[in-house]
């Protein structure tokens, strides 16, 4: 499950609710980084943008150069090498949707594969488990902000 840690923002100095994981949580806002809270964190990405300090970016493209049965696959292999450590960077996430008198749940993980990421995402009914929605696939790829293109795969150094 998605782990939730507080921590202070180290600008404005409130306690904040920092998501350590990275798979996607519906409805609620947490931040992905580990000094400033979303606000914060916001404001500075906007301003470096806008000043044009910011020259790449991490998005998500669709893809099909993987299935979801391939993603599942490694996932397993890669949770049965962790098996007995501590350490889980993936989790998966089953988020009933409030806005849809929880019939429906969003099923989303993130999967590395030399070194890419890739992520899949669906919805399914939470009785049936019966898909609602197509499964998406998507690779995170470099932007380049300055040329406005993709460059590569994105890789976490
Ligand atoms: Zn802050």
């Amino acid at each position: 499950m998605t782990k939730i840690v507080q921590r202070r923002c180290k600008y404005c100095q409130i306690i904040y609710a920092h998501k350590l994981s990275g798979s996607r949580t519906m409805g609620r806002k947490y931040s992905t980084n580990e000094d400033y809270c979303l606000e914060c964190y916001e404001i500075m990405q906007t301003a470096l943008k806008e000043r044009g300090i910011v020259k790449r970016e991490k998005v998500w493209e669709k893809t099909d150069e993987i299935t979801y049965e391939e993603l599942l696959r490694e996932q397993a292999e890669q949770r049965e090498k962790r098996k007995g450590t501590m350490i889980s960077i993936l989790t998966r996430m089953c988020v009933p949707l409030m806005n849809n008198e929880m019939t429906q749940e969003v099923i989303s993980d993130r999967v590395e594969i030399d070194r890419k990421e890739y992520s899949y995402s669906f919805r399914r009914d939470i009785k049936t488990k019966k898909l609602t929605t197509e499964i998406e696939i998507h690779v995170a790829m470099e932007k380049d902000l300055i040329e406005n293109k993709i460059i590569g795969y994105w890789r976490d150094i």
